[in-house]
């Protein structure tokens, strides 16, 4: 179980209709959606890993505090929300160390995992994979396995990889779950498709993954997706709300329902539970399977 702390605003698919600079000033919701996703785990005894973005543990400490407290997993979701592959490798290496040891000062303990926002290492940005290693993390769930017009590495493997980085440090790739249906990699990891498939169609994609059954699977969830009563931007494109809006009202319920049918850990319980793949691939050799 992974989710990604960030408010509806930081969102991708607004970031057409809502500027960085203005942030600051709109209403906060990222924290009460959070309690309420940190109350439904307490209440089903999940632990889950949260990928804090570094703009909202500088605002709400505490509540990070809180989720650690909690016995959940932290990890960094990186600073500012840019797609990786849009920034420059100083920019995302200054972000990535310095959001890194703001969640360490916050909760007193080191953090070795990462995602990037909106999945954006590409093989336009493998690069970053380095910066990781160098910053001192030791696990990614950053690559999507399939196509998609604003992320994925189509054909990279949908279980679990190690990395060599170009400092000869391994990095463990936790790829987010695909199924394959009639050939092709459909995405059945949560988020947008976890909304937009009715719930028996998620569950049967998520029940007959790659792999399910013989290695754990990557579901994620943002806390504004529990949150109907967001302010809405009707003029973002078509497509853009209908990602981020539909179904908001019955997530929360799907959500406890995932949670009756599949059983769920943090991110590092599951996959040191498991033996992964021997499978050892350098990132250079990444760019060749995209
Ligand atoms: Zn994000």
């Amino acid at each position: 179980m992974s989710i990604d702390v960030e408010d509806y605003f930081h969102v991708a698919a607004l970031s057409g209709v809502i500027r960085p600079e203005q942030w600051g000033s709109l209403p906060s919701r990222v924290e009460r959606n959070t309690e309420r996703l940190l109350e439904l785990f307490d209440s089903h005894d999940v632990k889950s890993t949260f990928f804090v973005l570094g703009w909202v543990a500088d605002r709400f400490p505490q509540l990070i505090k809180k989720l650690a407290d909690h016995g959940h997993e932290i990890a960094s979701h990186g600073y500012s929300h840019q797609l990786i592959y849009n920034q420059s490798r100083e920019t995302f290496r200054e972000e990535t160390i310095r959001s890194k040891a703001l969640l360490e000062d916050i909760i007193g303990r080191e953090v070795n995992g990462y995602r990037a926002a909106s999945y954006s290492i590409t093989k336009e940005s493998l690069w970053a994979l380095d910066i990781l290693s160098e910053a001192g993390f030791t696990w990614d769930s950053s690559i999507f396995p399939i196509r998609h017009d604003r992320y994925g590495i189509p054909d990279s493997p949908s279980a679990p990889y190690s990395i060599e980085t170009a400092n000869g440090n391994v990095l463990r790739e936790f790829p987010l779950t695909t199924a394959h249906v009639m050939g092709m990699a459909i995405p059945a990891a949560g988020g947008g498709y976890f909304r937009q498939f009715p719930y028996p169609v998620f569950r049967y994609l998520f029940r007959n993954a790659s792999g399910f059954g013989d290695r754990p699977q990557m579901f994620y969830l943002h806390p504004w997706e529990i949150d109907p009563d967001q302010p809405r931007y009707n003029n973002a494109s078509w497509f853009s709300r209908f990602r981020h809006y539909t179904n908001l009202d019955c997530c929360y319920g799907r959500l406890e329902r995932l949670l009756q049918d599949f059983r769920f850990g943090t991110v590092s319980e599951s996959y040191n539970a498991y033996e992964p793949d021997k499978t050892l691939l350098r990132s250079n050799q990444m760019i060749r399977l995209a």
